[in-house]
């Protein structure tokens, strides 16, 4: 066969070496310069959130965020154990302990209703992940985080234009806005790319000047060069979390086509949903389940296998007709660095997804052809 269906493939939309040369042009290539400012400005405007801040990833803008927490050894943060390493890493790098939360039994995000059982006095924050860019419960995890004075910093890594629902006041709100603060990725992998990159979101107004500092190796420089301040010196601790402009030029061309980019991954979702429901009612694999709350950014499109055998095999099935079909994380509470330190229970849910979930391809240029193909060769699979 010699069809060759990558998983992924990094869409450009043309304006980003047009972008970079005007940035290599001006002379100005390290960090928060024109680009930097116009990305940032663009994500405040169209999201509603307080300020942003570009990083050179998600990990480190969860980085960020591990710090601006304050977390220290011997508290506790409370993680979903179907996510990615880095929403652990980056509080357990501060000496954090992490408490794995399950998923729900037909979705992979935070089972909310679990999350107060795990609470103690020694927890400091709550890190939902939306997965696939489905959005978490915010209202029961926002109400939680309010209860017993807890951060919520959302993982909005997958997240970018999706939207939260309230059931309560039936307010709209994108992913990323509701939690103190939040994370997203703009890898090549997601849905708006940089190659790598990230962003830290700030909606709860005490972490803006720090969040600022943090990001520049704990000086006041960007103060300083708003002229609020006429000397800058080491004020706190920090990294280099700022990309450089080349980097911020890129993300800038691909912001700006973020409605093309969404509505065809949009078409393509709906494509595989209405091929594959009628092929899952039959028993062979349930579908993705998007809660009323929730709305659907398209990052990903899965299926969930009746176990790992069955999984492997429709992998392998796939392979053979050249179409890149993979599985997605395996639970953070087993994993070598973490398992002896973790001191919970089993997670059921979460084992489950990591054994059955099947993620198929999806990016901007997959056509309906190949849509189509893929579906035919699942359906081919299950007879
Ligand atoms: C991609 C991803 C990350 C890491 O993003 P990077 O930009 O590669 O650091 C973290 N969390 C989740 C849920 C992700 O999907």
């Amino acid at each position: 066969m010699s069809v060759s269906i990558p998983f992924n493939k990094p869409f450009l939309t043309g304006k980003e070496t047009e972008y970079i040369e005007k940035a290599v042009r001006t002379g100005k290539i390290s960090g928060n310069g024109y680009f930097t400012q116009e990305c940032q400005k663009w994500f405040c405007d169209r999201y509603g959130f307080l300020k942003t801040l570009l990083a050179t990833s998600c990990t480190d803008a969860l980085e960020m965020c591990a710090i601006l927490s304050e977390v220290k050894p011997g508290d506790e943060v409370i993680v979903p154990s179907y996510t990615f390493v880095s929403t652990a890493l980056a509080f357990v790098r501060e000496g954090a302990d992490i408490v794995f939360a399950d998923s729900y039994p037909d979705n992979p995000n935070i089972d909310a209703d679990a999350v107060e059982g795990l609470i103690t006095e020694r927890t400091k924050a709550i890190v939902p992940v939306h997965y696939a860019g489905v959005s978490c419960d915010m209202d029961k995890l926002r109400s939680l985080a309010d209860k017993y004075s807890l951060l919520l910093i959302e993982d909005a890594a997958q997240g970018i234009d999706s939207h939260y629902t309230s059931p309560l006041t039936g307010k709209r709100s994108p992913l990323g806005s509701i939690g103190d603060l939040a994370a997203f990725s703009f890898h090549e992998t997601k849905n708006i790319i940089s190659g790598e990159g990230g962003m830290l979101a700030i909606n709860n107004d005490r972490f803006i000047r720090r969040s600022e500092i943090i990001w520049e190796k704990g000086t006041n420089r960007a103060e300083f060069f708003r002229g609020e301040v006429n000397k800058y010196g080491w004020v706190d601790t920090g990294s280099s979390f700022l990309p450089s402009e080349v980097i911020a030029a890129f993300l800038m061309a691909q912001c700006e086509s973020v409605d093309n980019i969404q509505s065809r991954r949009k078409a393509i979702w709906e494509r595989y949903y209405q091929r594959l429901a009628p092929v899952s009612a039959k028993g062979c694999f349930n579908m993705p389940v998007i809660p009323d709350y929730a709305e659907n950014n398209a990052h990903m499109f899965y299926i969930v296998c009746n176990g790992l055998e069955e999984r492997s095999a429709l992998m392998r099935h796939l392979k053979e007709y050249g179409i890149l079909a993979v599985s997605h994380y395996l639970s953070l509470h087993k994993s070598e660095y973490y398992k002896d330190k973790y001191k919970g229970g089993e997670l059921p849910n979460c084992d489950r997804f990591a054994d059955s979930l099947l993620r198929l391809p999806l990016f901007y240029e997959l056509t309906d052809e190949q849509v189509d193909y893929i579906c035919d060769t699942v359906e081919e699979y299950f007879g």
